[in-house]
């Protein structure tokens, strides 16, 4: 068996990938090693519709759930605030019809996928699976996280998630609680599919996520489980290199999720694309810089906001309880209006200085003099 290029990994950016090589006219395998693509499905489906636009995808009836219109931020003691999002367009798609639209948009453009098929290792001339040995010019690593679990370890935390039936579930609006007690480093939160059913999860460094997310539902009041997923998230930004010889590394393989929610689905959408073209052109040029434009490109969209979401994901890594709460008094109506009505949901760093960068906190204020700081308000 022979394809120019082999893919590991049948989710957003393996797919994407594959659909650009194969429309550029080259050969293309996906492997996937689950038996159904979208299937289980590890996302909240938080995406805005400008992203699924850029990844060059209308949603279909079936893909398409609900916009949000607002998202619930509360403290540790209880406070709160609101930001509208109705301008920024954010959706819930359903992630398991998602991924199978692209893999029918990919096979359109004349890509093979194949499920229940593993990539086991790279060999002198392609790739070993658990079909036998397959020869390849390319090699694409998007198998998600679970590749860089045995390189680094430190940027991973752990997260549970459940799709519940649950009547404090409001349609349309995310709810997100930050306690650095519980879920250290991140925060536990509320996804509406529609009225009373959506996915509640949790994450956070060194916790044990299962637990930590029963002791949150129990306390939101009663409710019905019917799907649980654990899954390991990246928090530490793009890695070194993604591209090395003739393997390229894409999505969060290649840690292209945000530091701040490890929200991944456009930045590691738009890797799955750029590595795509680059791979196409290097195929026909044979020139190593056509492929190494890759990189350069996703830096060049993503690496100075995900250099700011590294150093925000720093400053609440050091936050208390009790100094969250003082930034949640400091949060005036002006500021909320303003993140409500021009911020953007893909690049939202501008929303997280604008809290930041709010008076009253003592804790705040000494990291605010940090250079880390400065630099994040740069
Ligand atoms: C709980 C949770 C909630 C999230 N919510 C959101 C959200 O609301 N919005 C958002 O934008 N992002 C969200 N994300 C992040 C988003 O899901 C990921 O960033 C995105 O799926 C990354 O896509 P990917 O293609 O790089 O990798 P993945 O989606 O992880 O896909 C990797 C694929 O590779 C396959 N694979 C692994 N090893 C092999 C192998 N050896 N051979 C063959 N196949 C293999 C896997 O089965 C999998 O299908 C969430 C993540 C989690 C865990």
């Amino acid at each position: 068996m022979y394809y120019d290029v082999v893919i590991a990994g049948g989710s957003i950016a393996g797919l994407l990938c594959a659909r650009e090589v194969a429309n550029n006219g080259h050969s293309v395998l996906v492997l996937e090693e689950d038996y159904e693509i979208g299937t289980p499905e590890h996302c909240g489906g938080l995406v805005s519709i400008m992203a699924l636009e850029e990844l060059g995808i209308i949603p279909h009836r079936k893909t398409f759930v609900h916009y949000i219109e607002s998202a619930e931020i509360f403290s540790p003691a209880g406070k709160r605030f609101s930001i509208e999002s109705k301008k920024q367009k954010v959706a819930e798609i359903n992630r398991r019809d998602l991924d199978k639209q692209i893999a029918l948009q990919a096979k359109k453009n004349g890509a093979e996928i194949r499920v229940k098929t593993s990539f086991k290792e790279i060999t002198d001339d392609g790739v070993n699976t658990s079909i036998g040995n397959i020869k390849c010019k390319i090699i694409v690593d998007a198998r998600g996280v679970s590749a860089l679990i045995n390189k680094d370890r430190t940027g991973i935390l752990s997260s549970a998630q459940y799709e519940v039936y649950a009547d404090w579930i409001k349609n349309g609006r995310v709810e997100v609680y930050f306690d650095q007690k519980k879920y250290p480093g991140f925060f536990a939160w509320i996804i509406p599919s529609s009225d009373g059913v959506g996915k509640v999860g949790v994450a956070g460094r060194a916790i044990n996520a299962a637990d930590a997310l029963e002791e949150f539902l129990s306390r939101k009041g009663s409710y019905s489980t019917i799907r649980k997923i654990f899954a390991p998230i990246w928090i530490k930004g793009p890695i070194d290199k993604f591209v090395s010889k003739n393997i390229v590394i894409v999505g969060d393989a290649a840690g292209q999720s945000k530091p701040t929610t490890a929200g991944g689905i456009f930045s590691c959408g738009v890797g799955g694309i750029l590595a795509g073209q680059a791979i196409s052109k290097y195929l026909e040029s044979g020139n190593e810089e056509d492929l190494n434009q890759y990189q350069k490109l996703w830096n060049k969209k993503f690496g100075k906001e995900f250099e700011k979401q590294l150093l925000a994901r720093k400053i609440l890594e050091r936050l208390d309880n009790a100094t969250i709460d003082k930034l949640f008094d400091s949060v005036t109506p002006e500021i909320l209006k303003e993140i409500s009505n021009k911020d953007d949901f893909d690049f939202h760093t501008s929303s997280i200085i604008k809290l930041l960068g709010v008076k009253g906190s003592f804790k705040a204020a000494q990291i605010i003099m940090t250079g880390e700081m400065k630099n994040l308000l740069s």
